[in-house]
């Protein structure tokens, strides 16, 4: 992150201010990073993008604005708007007001912007829960609501009446998932850290600034905190209960270091897709070869997602300016044979065939997805 608020700064109309605002409220280790300072948009990457009707399968969008919606427009652009709770941002505690913002955008994007809700996992123990997270879901979904969200704050920061962490197997949670899969929605899982949360503190780690800066998240001799092969079992257990539900886990699933145990758990389970939201940086920095195989091999499973965010107090020429560059960047990367820098990090893009980048920016997203793409 430290990169990237660098790389922020030198951008003129992007204050540092901003950037460390940006830098706290990110919802994600390794958020994404613009490219290198003062950088033109690549308008040919991106014209090149747009041909494909791409979908960003994980984004938040906190509000809207006729240029914001221009881009949208320009690049063909769809989004999933994800809704969390998080009780250590004062937006993002409650759903209403999240849900309201949310469905402005949605109903103001010509069918650019499509919603991805969540529920309350604090009320978690409350006598009527689960029954009343399952009321508050079905009516977001006849709303629209394509897709449901669990964070990481379960597994990670919630805990039952006895003090003890709730996993996302926990059975109370289990009707939850039973109505998403009988509304054929989607469930995004985000469970779980890069390897570095549980690692003792090194400056250069990807997300060293990330944790510095969100401790929450910072999991290293956590007392009675689980770790994470513990939250990837209850992850996966929650996939064997639950064989007919379409699970996609965010963040390459947390596995953005391991591709090998990544392929082993899409192998062992077919109701499971990932995104790249803000784990691109993840594979830039291993071999071109393997990463490019892993994306070839499991081209039907994963999903193209940036983790980009449009905030309440951000500028939307800034919100625009850093979108714009966030794809661009990926696009080189993914489709392109260039030798670049990608956050800092000098890469080789992936050539992917267009028949694959196809399913990565679009295909995958419809077909995992119901009812995200409408033109
Ligand atoms: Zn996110």
């Amino acid at each position: 992150m430290l990169r990237s608020v660098l790389a922020f700064s030198a951008v003129a109309s992007l204050s540092l201010a901003l950037a460390s605002r940006l830098q706290q409220q990110s919802h994600s280790a390794t958020s994404p990073q613009n490219s290198q300072p003062g950088a033109p948009t690549k308008t040919s990457e991106l014209h090149a993008l747009a041909s494909l009707e791409p979908i960003d399968t994980h984004t938040h969008v906190a509000k809207g604005d006729a240029s914001f919606y221009a881009m949208l427009d320009r690049l063909h652009m769809h989004i999933l708007d994800i809704l969390l709770v998080d009780d250590h941002d004062s937006y993002r505690r409650a759903m209403e007001p999240q849900l309201e913002d949310a469905l402005r955008v949605v109903r103001e994007s010509h069918g650019h912007a499509a919603l991805c809700t969540s529920f309350d996992p604090f009320q978690f123990g409350q006598a009527d829960f689960p029954a009343s997270a399952i009321r508050g879901l079905d009516r977001d979904f006849a709303v629209g609501a394509v897709a449901v969200k669990i964070w990481k704050n379960i597994g990670m920061e919630l805990k039952d009446r006895d003090g003890h962490y709730v996993l996302p197997d926990n059975p109370a949670l289990g009707p939850i998932f039973k109505d998403i899969e009988k509304h054929n929605r989607m469930l995004i899982a985000h469970v779980a850290e890069p390897d570095e949360a549980w690692q003792a503190p090194n400056p250069n780690g990807l997300d060293y600034s990330y944790y510095k800066e969100n401790p929450t998240w910072y999991m290293y001799r956590k007392l009675g905190a689980p770790n994470k092969h513990q939250l990837l079992e209850a992850r996966d257990h929650l996939l064997a209960q639950n064989p007919k539900l379409r699970v996609v886990g965010a963040h390459l699933g947390s596995m953005e270091d391991d591709l090998d145990a990544l392929a082993m758990h899409l192998d062992a389970y077919p109701n499971f897709a990932v995104d790249t939201a803000a784990r691109v940086v993840h594979l830039v920095v291993q071999p071109s070869d393997k990463v490019r195989g892993f994306l070839l091999k499991y081209q039907d499973r994963i999903l193209y997602g940036t983790d980009l965010e449009f905030l309440k107090d951000t500028a939307p020429q800034d919100a625009v300016k850093e979108w714009e560059t966030q794809y661009a960047m990926d696009w080189r990367y993914f489709a392109t044979k260039d030798v670049f820098e990608y956050s800092g990090h000098k890469v080789e893009g992936l050539g992917l065939p267009q028949a694959v980048l196809r399913k990565l920016y679009h295909a995958n997203a419809v077909h995992w997805i119901p009812g995200i793409y409408s033109k």
